[in-house]
């Protein structure tokens, strides 16, 4: 298996390289001096990813799907409208899309609790603190988690020196607060998550927003009383 990565020597892109790689797969790299369309005609990969930057990620992402070539999208920054044209993209070339903009178990089992404890509390507010080189704010991460969430949730943000990626979200109800916390403290985190979409999306004929749609299909379970 052949994946060409877009972005390989960024912070993720070279630990993404390193996971490619150590289970077997071959890896063509692409880097902002490097033309991807040539790429992606003369190297025939099998599964492109692209953790690039905010400014990038849409139209490579459509380059992709233009060329029926798989694609997962680490790289977070894309408006809701640029989701939903790539969707209909993908579905038009009946070509597989995951965008992930987290691909820790931890974070989206935050997500998921956060999830099961919104019918439990009406004030919400998402909180997350990234390095402070992260292009887009507020993160992917949070604005994904606002989707996830049927009630109304604000979104906090700060950018601090040693963090990597950390995301809260606070809950308030009448005498008490509720939160569900997510600290990344190495980017290896992200590559489990990385390699199971590198092989899912092969399979796929359309475009998936967050891998919970992936694992929790059928979303978090509804309680069955609230009070
Ligand atoms: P980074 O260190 O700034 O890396 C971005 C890389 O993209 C750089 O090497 C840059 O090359 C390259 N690049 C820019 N334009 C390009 C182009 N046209 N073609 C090919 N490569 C290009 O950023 P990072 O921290 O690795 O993060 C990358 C993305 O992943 C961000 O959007 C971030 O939010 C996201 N992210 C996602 C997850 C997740 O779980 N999904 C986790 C962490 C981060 P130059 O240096 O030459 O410009």
């Amino acid at each position: 298996m052949k994946v060409l990565v877009a972005g390989y020597q960024g912070k993720m892109g070279k630990e993404a390289v390193k996971a490619i790689k150590n289970v077997g797969f071959e890896v063509v790299g692409v880097g902002s001096d490097d033309d991807l369309l040539n790429a992606i005609k003369s190297t025939h990969p099998d599964v492109m990813v692209d953790l690039t930057t905010p400014e990038q990620v849409a139209a490579h992402t459509r380059m992709a799907i233009e060329h029926n070539l798989p694609i997962v999208v680490g790289a977070t920054g894309l408006k809701s409208s640029d989701i939903d044209d790539l969707s209909a993209l993908a579905t038009h070339h009946k070509t597989g899309v995951i965008i992930a903009p987290n691909f820790s178990i931890g974070a989206l089992l935050m997500m998921h609790c956060a999830q099961i404890a919104e019918h439990f509390y009406d004030d919400i507010n998402i909180v997350e603190v990234h390095h402070p080189q992260k292009k887009d704010q507020p993160s992917g991460t949070a604005l994904r988690t606002a989707a996830m969430l049927s009630k109304s949730a604000t979104i906090q943000s700060r950018r601090q020196k040693g963090v990597i990626a950390d995301q809260t979200v606070y809950f308030g109800g009448e005498g008490e607060t509720f939160s569900v916390s997510h600290h990344t403290s190495d980017r290896t985190c992200f590559m489990a998550g990385l390699l199971f979409s590198i092989k899912k999306v092969m399979q796929l004929d359309c475009l998936v927003y967050g891998l919970d749609q992936l694992l929790f299909p059928n979303g978090a379970s509804a309680p069955v009383d609230v009070f």
